[in-house]
């Protein structure tokens, strides 16, 4: 009967991390990472040059053993596989096409190796041409291909054996910037059209934002946090989260008053309360710092209603960015404050320029308390 359906369950775990360490030597590359990911999920490790997110791919991938911890894929512990026993693939920085094969040949190359019929090949390297939209130029050598189409046959020779894991290294990083934007989003249809699920390495805080699902932040070897774009963009856990990502400000200083629903910190930066408006768990006297997103500090030279959460000083550079400008205010303390203006409201009051007394002011929304 219809109440006793078969439900499916997407496991929540498709992909799991279990305190997986890679020590080179005394060094340690990557620190107890625990992670978990979902079937069909595009996941990705951005941070710093040399956190280690390269090592945690190629352990993934095979390339390199773990020193220890545990990696399962779909229920089964993959850590004794080699990397052609395991059903990951992955798709290089440098695409690493064969020079001397066509498109179709590189994409059937996998397929023949296993011995698949050649009816099926044929089938197969179609569909995948098709999906690609590389039909057209089946017959070309990869040297005869724009970065783009390269990327695109490399990604489809990734994906044609169906694996149950694609890893992309850095995907987007042998591209010129205006090819970039317009790859992101094509490889992510692409993949998310297959249900593939998919890790991918980068260190373009916006290409792992446009493209994937979650991100994992990592800093010298460890996963400082893991969320969407938005939580990790709105809500850091710590300020190494939130100067990693965008630009922002940060005021240091201490909880001095703790209640359910609101917080206040006193910086010496900031001769005005800063007032959160929302309770957080952490205690009177605790140094802490808040964290403000540019956009969303306000800038006028009228003095704000509100005698908290602003700060008076000087105009020192304006950035302007087509649909906003950024403002560098500095405040009697010398601390520097990025604050936004809408261009199209910037016409409607009176124009702010270089050394103009201003004021900067926030919502008790706007801040973000950190306390690591
Ligand atoms: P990048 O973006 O520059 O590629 P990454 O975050 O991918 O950096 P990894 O390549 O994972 O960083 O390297 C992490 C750390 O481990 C680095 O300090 C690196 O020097 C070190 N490392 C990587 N491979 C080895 C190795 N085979 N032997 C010794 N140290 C290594």
């Amino acid at each position: 009967s219809p109440s006793n359906a078969e439900i499916v369950i997407q496991p929540d775990d498709y992909l799991s991390l279990h305190k997986v360490s890679k020590h080179f030597g005394a060094f340690t590359a990557v620190s107890n990472v625990d992670l978990s990911i979902n079937k069909g999920e595009i996941f990705a490790l951005l941070g710093a040059s040399g956190c280690g997110k390269s090592t945690l791919l190629r352990m993934l991938a095979g390339f390199e053993n773990t020193s220890s911890g545990d990696i399962l894929l779909d229920g089964s512990s993959i850590n004794g596989l080699s990397p052609h026993q395991r059903p990951i693939n992955m798709m290089f920085q440098s695409y690493a096409l064969f020079p001397h094969m066509t498109v179709e040949q590189n994409l059937a190359f996998g397929l023949k190796q296993d011995k698949t019929p050649k009816v099926d090949i044929k089938q197969q390297v179609a569909a995948m041409l098709e999906l690609v939209q590389m039909q057209h130029l089946s017959k070309r050598k990869p040297h005869q291909l724009s970065g783009g189409q390269q990327q695109r046959v490399a990604l489809a020779r990734a994906l044609i054996k169906k694996p149950k894991l694609l890893l992309l290294d850095e995907p987007m990083g042998a591209l010129d910037k205006k090819l970039r934007s317009r790859m992101q989003l094509e490889v992510v249809n692409i993949i998310e059209s297959l249900g593939v699920t998919c890790v991918m390495v980068t260190h373009d805080q916006e290409e792992a934002m446009t493209m994937a699902d979650r991100i994992a932040i990592m800093d010298a070897g460890e996963i400082k946090q893991v969320g969407t774009p938005d939580e990790i963009y709105e809500q850091p856990n710590s300020r190494y989260t939130a100067e990693f990502i965008g630009s922002v400000n940060i005021f240091d200083g201490a909880i001095v008053d703790d209640e359910a629903d609101h917080v206040t910190v006193v910086s010496e930066d900031c001769p005005e309360p800063i007032y959160i408006g929302h309770g957080i768990t952490c205690f009177e006297g605790q140094e802490v710092s808040v964290a403000l997103r540019p956009e969303k500090v306000a800038i006028s030279k009228e003095v704000p209603a509100q005698g908290h959460n602003r700060a008076q000083g000087k105009v020192k550079e304006i950035a302007y960015l087509g649909s906003h400008s950024v403002y560098h205010v500095a405040l009697a303390s010398g601390k520097i404050v990025l604050a936004t203006e809408l261009n199209a409201e910037r016409w409607a009051g009176e124009k702010i320029t270089w050394e103009d007394e201003v004021w900067v002011y926030w919502s008790e929304h706007a801040g973000v308390v950190l306390t690591a």
